[in-house]
Protein backbone atom coordinates (compact mmCIF):
# COMPACT_ATOMS: atom_id res chain seq x y z
CA UNK A 1 0.00 0.00 0.00
CA UNK A 2 1.27 3.53 -1.06
CA UNK A 3 0.46 6.34 0.44
CA UNK A 4 0.49 9.84 0.33
CA UNK A 5 0.76 12.83 3.35
CA UNK A 6 0.24 16.25 2.22
CA UNK A 7 1.04 18.09 5.55
CA UNK A 8 2.91 21.54 6.34
CA UNK A 9 3.82 20.85 9.80
CA UNK A 10 6.68 19.65 9.22
CA UNK A 11 6.94 17.87 12.68
CA UNK A 12 3.35 16.17 12.30
CA UNK A 13 4.01 15.43 8.90
CA UNK A 14 7.10 13.34 9.53
CA UNK A 15 5.22 12.00 12.95
CA UNK A 16 2.27 10.61 10.49
CA UNK A 17 4.99 9.25 7.64
CA UNK A 18 6.90 7.43 10.65
CA UNK A 19 3.77 6.11 12.03
CA UNK A 20 2.48 4.40 9.44
CA UNK A 21 5.65 2.97 8.10
CA UNK A 22 5.79 1.37 10.71
CA UNK A 23 2.37 -0.20 10.12
CA UNK A 24 4.12 -1.34 7.13
CA UNK A 25 2.71 0.96 4.63
CA UNK A 26 5.14 3.08 1.76
CA UNK A 27 4.73 6.96 2.78
CA UNK A 28 5.73 9.66 0.73
CA UNK A 29 5.10 13.16 2.35
CA UNK A 30 4.82 16.95 0.97
CA UNK A 31 4.51 20.04 2.67
CA UNK A 32 2.47 22.05 -0.26
CA UNK A 33 -0.85 22.30 -2.13
CA UNK A 34 0.34 22.30 -5.31
CA UNK A 35 3.23 19.10 -5.18
CA UNK A 36 0.44 17.33 -3.31
CA UNK A 37 -1.88 18.04 -6.76
CA UNK A 38 1.51 17.08 -8.86
CA UNK A 39 2.60 13.91 -6.60
CA UNK A 40 -1.31 12.42 -6.83
CA UNK A 41 -1.75 13.10 -10.01
CA UNK A 42 1.41 11.80 -11.64
CA UNK A 43 1.85 8.35 -8.71
CA UNK A 44 -1.19 6.12 -8.29
CA UNK A 45 -1.62 6.01 -4.53
CA UNK A 46 -3.76 3.73 -2.28
CA UNK A 47 -4.88 6.79 -0.42
CA UNK A 48 -4.06 10.23 0.16
CA UNK A 49 -4.08 12.09 3.33
CA UNK A 50 -4.64 15.37 2.99
CA UNK A 51 -4.57 18.53 5.29
CA UNK A 52 -6.88 21.02 4.22
CA UNK A 53 -4.63 24.43 5.70
CA UNK A 54 -2.17 23.93 2.92
CA UNK A 55 0.54 26.55 1.34
CA UNK A 56 -0.32 27.29 -2.27
CA UNK A 57 -3.44 25.53 -2.99
CA UNK A 58 -5.36 24.29 -0.45
CA UNK A 59 -6.35 20.97 0.46
CA UNK A 60 -10.01 21.30 -0.73
CA UNK A 61 -8.65 22.84 -4.34
CA UNK A 62 -6.60 20.05 -4.58
CA UNK A 63 -9.25 17.46 -3.61
CA UNK A 64 -11.87 19.07 -6.39
CA UNK A 65 -8.75 19.20 -9.21
CA UNK A 66 -7.64 15.23 -7.75
CA UNK A 67 -11.48 14.49 -7.88
CA UNK A 68 -11.81 16.02 -11.94
CA UNK A 69 -9.37 13.68 -12.90
CA UNK A 70 -9.72 10.54 -10.36
CA UNK A 71 -12.40 9.30 -8.35
CA UNK A 72 -11.08 5.70 -7.27
CA UNK A 73 -7.74 7.45 -5.06
CA UNK A 74 -9.07 7.31 -1.32
CA UNK A 75 -8.56 11.06 0.40
CA UNK A 76 -8.48 10.76 3.96
CA UNK A 77 -8.76 14.86 5.11
CA UNK A 78 -7.00 16.23 8.16
CA UNK A 79 -8.02 19.73 9.64
CA UNK A 80 -7.52 21.21 12.45
CA UNK A 81 -11.06 23.59 11.64
CA UNK A 82 -13.71 21.62 13.82
CA UNK A 83 -16.35 23.07 11.73
CA UNK A 84 -19.28 21.39 10.63
CA UNK A 85 -18.90 22.80 7.47
CA UNK A 86 -15.68 21.75 6.59
CA UNK A 87 -16.36 18.56 7.12
CA UNK A 88 -19.53 18.80 4.62
CA UNK A 89 -17.48 20.86 2.30
CA UNK A 90 -14.61 18.28 2.02
CA UNK A 91 -17.24 15.04 1.61
CA UNK A 92 -19.29 16.67 -0.77
CA UNK A 93 -16.08 17.56 -2.68
CA UNK A 94 -15.38 13.56 -2.82
CA UNK A 95 -13.27 12.94 0.42
CA UNK A 96 -13.85 9.38 1.87
CA UNK A 97 -12.84 10.70 5.53
CA UNK A 98 -12.44 13.22 7.84
CA UNK A 99 -10.13 13.46 10.74
CA UNK A 100 -10.04 16.73 13.11
CA UNK A 101 -6.65 17.72 14.75
CA UNK A 102 -5.80 17.03 16.81
CA UNK A 103 -6.24 13.08 16.83
CA UNK A 104 -4.62 10.00 18.59
CA UNK A 105 -2.41 8.18 16.14
CA UNK A 106 -4.10 5.22 17.15
CA UNK A 107 -7.41 6.69 15.53
CA UNK A 108 -5.41 7.17 12.59
CA UNK A 109 -4.64 3.84 11.95
CA UNK A 110 -7.50 2.67 12.27
CA UNK A 111 -9.48 5.21 9.49
CA UNK A 112 -6.03 4.26 6.79
CA UNK A 113 -6.80 0.57 7.45
CA UNK A 114 -10.49 1.15 6.76
CA UNK A 115 -9.84 2.81 4.14
CA UNK A 116 -7.48 0.95 2.52
CA UNK A 117 -8.86 -2.47 2.85
CA UNK A 118 -12.11 -1.28 1.62
CA UNK A 119 -11.00 -0.43 -1.72
CA UNK A 120 -10.14 -4.12 -1.86
CA UNK A 121 -11.64 -6.40 -0.03
CA UNK A 122 -14.47 -4.63 2.11
CA UNK A 123 -14.38 -5.99 5.71
CA UNK A 124 -12.58 -8.74 5.93
CA UNK A 125 -9.78 -8.50 8.53
CA UNK A 126 -7.88 -12.07 7.45
CA UNK A 127 -6.99 -12.97 4.11
CA UNK A 128 -6.50 -16.27 3.53
CA UNK A 129 -5.36 -18.62 0.91
CA UNK A 130 -4.85 -22.25 1.09
CA UNK A 131 -2.57 -22.55 4.39
CA UNK A 132 -1.68 -19.17 4.78
CA UNK A 133 -3.27 -16.34 6.51
CA UNK A 134 -3.15 -12.78 7.15
CA UNK A 135 -4.87 -10.61 9.21
CA UNK A 136 -4.67 -6.87 8.00
CA UNK A 137 -5.20 -5.66 11.32
CA UNK A 138 -2.23 -7.45 12.89
CA UNK A 139 -0.43 -6.91 9.02
CA UNK A 140 0.71 -10.59 10.50
CA UNK A 141 0.64 -13.71 8.57
CA UNK A 142 0.30 -17.39 9.65
CA UNK A 143 1.01 -20.41 7.46
CA UNK A 144 -1.29 -23.49 9.83
CA UNK A 145 -2.07 -20.81 11.73
CA UNK A 146 1.38 -20.77 13.34
CA UNK A 147 2.74 -16.60 12.33
CA UNK A 148 5.44 -16.35 10.09
CA UNK A 149 8.54 -13.95 10.99
CA UNK A 150 8.93 -11.27 7.80
CA UNK A 151 10.42 -7.92 7.20
CA UNK A 152 7.92 -5.26 6.56
CA UNK A 153 8.44 -5.63 2.98
CA UNK A 154 8.31 -8.97 2.65
CA UNK A 155 4.92 -8.86 4.60
CA UNK A 156 3.55 -5.83 2.28
CA UNK A 157 4.22 -7.82 -0.59
CA UNK A 158 2.66 -11.00 0.54
CA UNK A 159 -0.60 -8.81 1.81
CA UNK A 160 -0.71 -6.93 -1.87
CA UNK A 161 -0.62 -10.97 -3.80
CA UNK A 162 -3.20 -11.56 -1.26
CA UNK A 163 -5.45 -8.92 -1.82
CA UNK A 164 -5.39 -9.98 -5.37
CA UNK A 165 -5.07 -13.55 -5.72
CA UNK A 166 -7.68 -13.84 -8.55
CA UNK A 167 -4.86 -12.80 -10.90
CA UNK A 168 -1.31 -11.79 -11.82
CA UNK A 169 0.59 -9.18 -10.79
CA UNK A 170 3.12 -7.85 -12.34
CA UNK A 171 6.44 -6.35 -10.58
CA UNK A 172 5.96 -3.06 -11.79
CA UNK A 173 2.46 -2.85 -10.43
CA UNK A 174 4.09 -3.79 -7.00
CA UNK A 175 7.03 -1.50 -7.01
CA UNK A 176 3.87 1.72 -7.69
CA UNK A 177 1.99 0.54 -4.47
CA UNK A 178 4.59 -0.85 -2.04
CA UNK A 179 7.64 0.90 -2.84
CA UNK A 180 8.23 5.16 -1.74
CA UNK A 181 9.82 7.89 -3.62
CA UNK A 182 12.61 8.27 -1.54
CA UNK A 183 13.72 4.68 -2.21
CA UNK A 184 15.40 3.83 -5.23
CA UNK A 185 13.17 1.13 -6.36
CA UNK A 186 15.26 -0.63 -9.30
CA UNK A 187 13.70 -3.93 -10.04
CA UNK A 188 16.29 -5.78 -8.22
CA UNK A 189 15.26 -4.91 -5.10
CA UNK A 190 11.86 -5.90 -5.31
CA UNK A 191 13.30 -9.50 -6.61
CA UNK A 192 15.27 -9.79 -3.55
CA UNK A 193 12.23 -9.26 -0.96
CA UNK A 194 10.06 -11.39 -2.78
CA UNK A 195 12.78 -14.37 -3.23
CA UNK A 196 13.33 -14.00 0.33
CA UNK A 197 9.60 -14.00 1.22
CA UNK A 198 9.60 -17.39 -1.16
CA UNK A 199 12.31 -19.16 0.78
CA UNK A 200 10.50 -18.41 4.46
CA UNK A 201 7.42 -19.47 2.50
CA UNK A 202 8.57 -22.83 1.37
CA UNK A 203 10.19 -23.58 4.49
CA UNK A 204 6.78 -22.98 6.35
CA UNK A 205 4.57 -24.58 3.90
CA UNK A 206 6.78 -27.14 2.14
CA UNK A 207 6.09 -25.71 -1.12
CA UNK A 208 6.63 -22.19 -3.13
CA UNK A 209 2.49 -20.69 -3.54
CA UNK A 210 4.15 -17.79 -5.58
CA UNK A 211 4.45 -18.60 -8.83
CA UNK A 212 6.62 -16.16 -11.20
CA UNK A 213 4.70 -16.24 -14.53
CA UNK A 214 7.78 -15.03 -16.86
CA UNK A 215 6.64 -11.55 -18.57
CA UNK A 216 3.77 -10.66 -16.44
CA UNK A 217 4.48 -11.52 -12.86
CA UNK A 218 3.41 -13.07 -9.41
CA UNK A 219 0.77 -15.32 -8.21
CA UNK A 220 -0.07 -17.04 -5.30
CA UNK A 221 -1.84 -20.20 -5.04
CA UNK A 222 -3.01 -22.26 -2.46
CA UNK A 223 -1.39 -25.59 -3.45
CA UNK A 224 1.44 -27.08 -4.56
CA UNK A 225 1.54 -27.79 -8.47
CA1 LIG B 1 -1.79 22.95 7.81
Amino acid sequence: MRLLVAEDERSLCSAIAEDLRLCGYAVDTCADGDTALELCLAETYDLIILDLGLPGRDGMEVLRALRAENTETRVLILSARSQIDDKVDGLDAGANDYLTKPFHFQELEARVRSLTRRKFVQEDVLLCCGRLSFDTRKRSAFADGRPLSLTRKETAVLEYLLLHQDRTVSQEEMMEHLWDGSVNSFSNSIRVHISSLRKKLRAALGFDPIENKVGQGYFIREGGL
